[in-house]
């Protein structure tokens, strides 16, 4: 099992670890800050830094799966190509740092946050969600059509309030009671250990309303001030049942 440091403490750009398993599919470390593959969030990149400093370079990350395609709780490191020397350099129970892309993964968690501000504007469900270093989607089950001036305005507001994005957590029963907190037809929480991780973003003054409150493993920005100039670039009617709302930086 990799102890997953991001979900208590987005925030960590590196940890000392120690490789636990090496395979085709790459590097096990017994922690990490790397996030994988999942909920629509793209896998971290970085490096895995050895004793003699040399950098072993990350191209992605993803959880292991097993015989039946199900994810495990380990995390593999996915080399980038051409990094085989050094791979063949590592072994079981060598310490290594983990060291992220932090410029790109601070990226994914200004989208990632801004993707929940978009919820919150638009209250409908999601039926699709995609989040990248350079963009970010989200779909909507909906047949209205969308405007982005308004949206635009909207997510202004948002970020310039400067409301806090703090990690909770419900019980499955809880969250059996409240089905509409879950706002995602495509991504389920993960259930099973009895608490399911929830991103909350604060009211706006005046309201007793939460912005936003969800179950998400993902990982966030603290607080919506550090989205910065996150924009609408496009609306696109993905067919007669779904909207799809595409995220960029504003130039
Ligand atoms: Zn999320």
């Amino acid at each position: 099992m990799t102890q997953d440091l991001f979900r208590q403490d987005a925030t960590l750009p590196e940890c000392r670890a120690t490789v636990t398993a090496l395979s085709e599919a790459g590097v096990v470390l017994d922690r990490t800050v790397f996030y994988p593959l999942g909920g629509g969030q793209a896998g971290d990149s970085g490096w895995l830094v050895l004793a003699d400093g040399s950098e072993l370079l990350i191209a992605d990350t993803r959880k292991v799966k097993d015989e039946q395609g199900q994810p495990t709780a380990d995390i593999v490191h996915v080399p980038a190509p051409g990094q085989e020397a050094l791979l063949a350099q590592l072994q079981r129970g060598q310490g290594v740092t983990a060291r992220l892309d932090w410029a790109r993964r601070h990226r994914l968690m200004r989208f990632h946050t801004s993707t929940h501000l978009l919820c919150h504007l638009v209250a409908q469900p999601v039926n699709g969600c995609s989040i990248t270093a350079d963009a970010a989607r989200l779909d909507f089950h909906m047949t209205e059509p969308l405007d982005k001036d308004v949206l635009n305005a909207g997510l202004a507001r948002l970020v310039a309030a400067a409301l806090p994005v703090t990690v909770g957590a419900v019980s499955d029963a809880e969250l059996d009671a409240n089905p509409a907190l879950v706002k995602s037809m495509s991504v389920q929480p993960p259930r099973g250990s009895g608490q399911v991780r929830t991103i909350h973003i604060a009211a706006l003054p005046g309201s007793d309303l939460a912005v936003d409150l969800q179950p998400c493993g993902g990982t966030h920005v603290a607080n919506t001030a550090e989205i910065g100039a996150v924009v609408v670039t496009k609306i696109e009617k993905k067919s007669a049942q779904s909207r799809r709302v595409v995220l960029g930086f504003a130039a």
